[in-house]
């Protein structure tokens, strides 16, 4: 293998958030069942929907930074595509009217 080549870090894009979850267990001595209950956790969770489904996909602690990257690039990603959408339908728009105003002068 050749010398590692720096690359930008790019660490793709995920739609959701991260929540923390607290479990008990099936330990029947679990001190998730004392009072007051201390339960397992926190474990995160990425909920999301995509496409009209719902899902969900345990995240490891050590995880959790490069996650919250991925949810912050596909925030990013929606809100220029927004962007993008609400320049262009302005763009069209002014397209639409020049276009009609050659066309009554040709009549
Ligand atoms: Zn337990």
């Amino acid at each position: 293998m050749g010398a590692e080549v720096a690359r930008p870090q790019y660490s793709g894009i995920l739609p959701g958030s991260l929540s923390q979850q607290y479990n008990v267990c099936g330990n029947p001595n679990c001190r998730g069942k004392a009072s007051p209950p201390q339960r397992h956790g926190a474990y995160y969770e990425l909920n999301y929907t995509r496409k009209g489904k719902g899902g969900s996909r345990f995240v490891e602690r050590e995880e959790v930074n490069l996650v919250k990257r991925q949810i912050a690039n596909y925030t990013r990603l929606r809100a220029l595509i927004d962007r993008w959408i609400d320049l262009g339908t302005k763009l069209a728009d002014l397209k639409l009217a020049t276009h009609r105003r050659s066309l009554k002068r040709a009549r």
